[in-house]
């Protein structure tokens, strides 16, 4: 038998279908052919079988958790650090750094937006990289509407893990250089900076590996099962859309998640 002339093409990925998969690996599926729908006006194909068996949790195991450093109040910069990238598609991102300290990679200037790994078939779009006067780079993902009231209250700290962990790669990759960490930065428009916060995601040989292992763990999944629970359902987008079969809870709203969490325990 004759050897393929071309390496299998990857499935194309994205910190949010990661971020997605791990809250319900179905969701992923079925939010990825409504964003078909939306380019093409036909509604994407569903891996997902009709006789699938739901679970109780998503299969894919967590990020390494245990170097993360939580900090409250307004997010250290240093007088040398500067901006080299901003996701334009974001409007209400926080204005870090005064003009002269904005100096925008011009591959980022013409109208691409967008941080692509060719060799891992993934991309995407922080909000924000900065540089350090050592040459250190570094992801800035800002959460607006996140109050920080503690690393463990309210809000996925997880899927904000996993996020800042797939941008330090889209970083290390475009950039020429490794992150050493990733930055999640929670805001407070509304309380005037009460609640401010920031986490600071080390990346490293691990937290490298765990990526690569759980992309792998995606595109071998042929069934993408559904996480029905109310924690996952009542701010799940294509459950707002009515496509979902499994829904275990009525869409409730894009801050759901956050509040669900943010209750009392019974
Ligand atoms: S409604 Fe629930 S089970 Fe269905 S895709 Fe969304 S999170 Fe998953």
């Amino acid at each position: 038998m004759l050897a393929p002339l071309e390496a299998p093409k990857l499935e194309h990925l994205t910190p949010h279908d990661l971020v997605t998969y791990f809250r319900c690996p179905h969701e992923m599926e079925l939010a990825r052919a409504l964003h078909t729908q939306r380019l093409t006006g036909t509604l994407g194909a569903v891996r997902t079988p009709l006789d699938v068996v739901p679970l109780r949790q998503s299969p894919l195991f967590s990020p390494p958790l245990t170097q993360i450093a939580v900090n409250e109040g307004r997010l250290e910069l240093l007088d040398d650090d500067h901006l080299i990238y901003e996701d334009p598609g974001e409007d209400d991102l926080p204005m870090l750094f005064p003009p002269e300290r904005v100096h925008i990679d011009p591959r980022f200037t013409n109208g691409h937006t967008t941080l692509v790994d060719t060799a891992w078939g993934f991309a995407g779009r922080p909000d924000l990289v900065v540089r350090r006067g050592d040459g250190g780079i570094f992801p800035v993902e800002y959460k607006e509407t996140h109050l920080f009231g503690g690393y463990h209250q309210a809000h996925g700290r997880l899927f904000d893990t996993i996020q800042a962990i797939a941008e330090c790669r889209l970083v290390e990759v475009t950039f020429g250089r490794r992150p050493s960490f990733g930055i999640v930065l929670y805001g407070d428009e509304s309380g005037g900076g009460v609640h401010e916060g920031w986490v600071q995601i080390p990346y490293g040989d691990i937290e490298e590996k765990w990526l690569k292992v759980a992309m792998d763990q995606v595109r071998q999944d042929h069934t993408r099962p559904p996480v029905p629970a109310l924690r996952n359902c009542g701010s799940c987008e294509p459950n707002s859309e009515g496509l979902c079969r499994f829904a275990a809870a009525r869409y409730e709203g894009p801050h759901h998640h956050q509040a669900f969490l943010r209750s009392p325990r019974p």
